[in-house]
């Protein structure tokens, strides 16, 4: 089933002085191009996702998500494009569909949003809990917060399999690590993968370790990958969505000077840590592709609620 055509991502070239005097080339895999709402990688997660409710015969996707949720928006739309039912469970009982524009567009998607406690959210992954909320909403296929899980990995092997250009290494930002796991699992040999983990204190090695083991019960498949990975643990800029006026005028420049947008949350600081890196002399020489997840929405959440405009071009 083709709701999205992954056609518009396509590997652009970052046209930079101070790489070039470095001998380094950096390529932008456009993941944002897919689509507006259902952006980047949330969409390659919701793929085979979604295929799934179609081969189990059910009749929607319940999922779960926070406030602000790109998951949530991406699977509302995504469900609604597929004719299929969407639920969201959302994390604080003091919320409805009015709260903010990720949960009026979730509902003007068909989606029904259910608020819960944050006592009642953290049972998310229980299986008791499961079984409870599928007797509320019968016969609806549950996927994980942020898309995490198999399905949602296998999408994300897609992105590397479309780039046909030799590299040295990728860069990712990184969320629940199934974006990464599933670039991962498809990398070449020889090749690094460079995580921008954006949450403070997240041990991103034991994150994806549980996914890797859980979906294939491969220890060493596991450790093997890992060994191909560098984690950047430092540009998370004080936490989940937190930012400092360095980030800010980081994006405002870059988007301005290659006309790529950039969000606070996720790829701001993916891009912040890759220039970083190459300022430090750790990237010289090598051939670069950054995976750009997508993920607009953040930026417009801070023009919206702080006037600061972080795209311009
Ligand atoms: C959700 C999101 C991520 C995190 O991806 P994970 O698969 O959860 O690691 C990264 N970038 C953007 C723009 C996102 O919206």
């Amino acid at each position: 089933m083709l709701l999205y055509s992954t056609e518009n991502s396509i590997l652009q070239f970052i046209d930079n002085e101070n790489f070039t005097n470095r001998n380094i080339r950096l390529f932008v895999k456009r993941d944002d191009l897919i689509d507006l709402e259902v952006s980047g990688n949330k969409w390659r997660k919701l793929k085979f996702n979604i295929e799934q409710v179609k081969v189990l015969k059910k009749e929607g996707v319940l999922t779960f998500g926070g406030a602000f949720s790109n998951h949530l928006v991406a699977t509302a739309t995504a469900c609604f494009k597929a004719g299929i039912k969407s639920v969201g469970i959302v994390r604080g009982e003091e919320l409805n569909e009015y709260s903010n524009e990720t949960l009026i567009r979730c509902s003007q998607m068909g989606m029904y949003l259910k608020f819960v406690s944050r006592e009642e959210y953290r049972l998310k992954n229980d299986k008791l809990y499961h079984s409870e909320l599928s007797d509320e909403f019968k016969n609806h296929y549950i996927v994980p917060e942020g898309g995490a899980n198999f399905y949602g990995m296998v999408g994300c092997q897609e992105i590397i399999n479309e780039i046909d250009i030799q590299y040295d290494s990728v860069f990712v930002a990184q969320g629940t690590t199934t974006t990464s796991c599933g670039i991962l699992l498809s990398l070449p040999d020889h090749t690094k993968l460079h995580l921008v983990p954006v949450l403070k204190g997240f041990d991103s090695h034991t994150e994806m370790r549980n996914l890797l083991n859980y979906s294939f019960f491969d220890e060493e498949m596991t450790e093997e990958l890992l060994a191909k990975t560098v984690v950047h643990s430092d540009y998370h800029f004080g936490g989940y969505a937190n930012y400092n006026s360095d980030l800010i005028q980081f994006i405002q420049k870059f988007s301005k000077t290659y006309q790529i947008p950039l969000d606070q949350v996720y790829t701001g600081k993916a891009m912040y840590a890759l220039f970083s890196e190459v300022e430090k002399g750790n990237l010289d020489n090598q051939t670069i592709v950054f995976v750009h997840t997508g993920g607009i929405q953040g930026a417009k959440f801070l023009e919206e609620k702080e006037g600061i405009i972080l795209n311009q071009f």
